[in-house]
């Protein structure tokens, strides 16, 4: 059989053509090797964490903002406007006229805070050593005497009142300090002004759990049900009920 130069060329490309088609099959089919496993694949160097120094027995580690470190009220404000009627002595600050609220305003954070309920126990219930943390201005954790003094759960110290109780009940002694160590995550919002992720905070009294990772329902409301509001940055402030609760060592970093 005679081919023309041109059926040559066709033969020569649809061989061609076959030739390659099977060797695209083949590397399909062929299953591809799996990286060998190295310890370093799940080594991450970058970013280094910055370095802080701790402080000792509780002190400010060295990236925190110290709100008070035992000698005057620098920086806090009454929240009715002007300075707090809040008097320092003795390396600490008893609960004056009128709430308090710090200058600056926070979002994330660890709040370290140390206080004490009066010496003098008096009162019952809500009625004996009562103060509290707003955290942003909004969201109570409960100072109380609840050493000795059944209140409601979710308003003993260690509560985020009147929402979580505490777990347990680590109180000491009315002549004795109180820890709380703070670990905050404030609420988001979307842009219509609707919750998006709630408030979550942990707590440790006295070193001790109480709350962990609570995701909080809203505001604090004495009476009825709390509701969301969009808000931004907010100060901490801390409350007059009438009870001559201290405070001391207060200090902040925030996340
Ligand atoms: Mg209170």
């Amino acid at each position: 059989m005679h081919l023309s130069s041109t059926q040559k060329i066709s033969l020569a490309a649809l061989a061609l053509g076959l030739l390659s088609f099977s060797k695209t099959q083949a590397q399909a089919v062929e299953t591809p090797k799996p990286p060998k496993m190295v310890p370093e694949m799940t080594e991450f160097w970058e970013p280094e964490p910055r370095k802080v120094t701790p402080g000792v027995n509780n002190a400010a580690p060295s990236d925190a903002i110290v709100l008070f470190s035992g000698k005057d009220m620098a920086e806090w404000k009454a929240k009715a406007g002007g300075d707090t009627k809040w008097e320092v002595k003795n390396g600490a600050f008893t609960v004056g006229k009128g709430d308090i609220s710090t200058k600056r305003e926070f979002q994330d954070f660890q709040l370290h805070i140390e206080w004490s309920a009066p010496d003098e126990v008096k009162g019952t219930s809500q009625g004996r050593g009562n103060s509290g943390i707003f955290l942003q201005d909004r969201y109570e954790v409960q100072v109380l005497d609840s050493y000795n003094n059944r209140t409601y759960s979710n308003g003993q110290a260690g509560s985020i009142y009147k929402q979580f109780r505490p777990l347990v009940n680590a109180m000491n002694k009315p002549t004795e300090w109180n820890v709380y160590d703070i670990i905050y995550t404030a609420p988001r919002f979307k842009e219509d002004g609707s919750l998006f992720t709630p408030a979550r905070v942990t707590v440790l009294h006295n070193g001790v759990l109480v709350q962990n990772n609570v995701e909080l329902k809203g505001p604090t409301e004495y009476i009825g049900l709390p509701e969301y509001k969009a808000h931004g940055k907010a100060p901490i402030s801390l409350q007059d009920h009438g009870n001559p609760v201290s405070y001391r060592n207060v200090w902040i970093r925030e996340l």
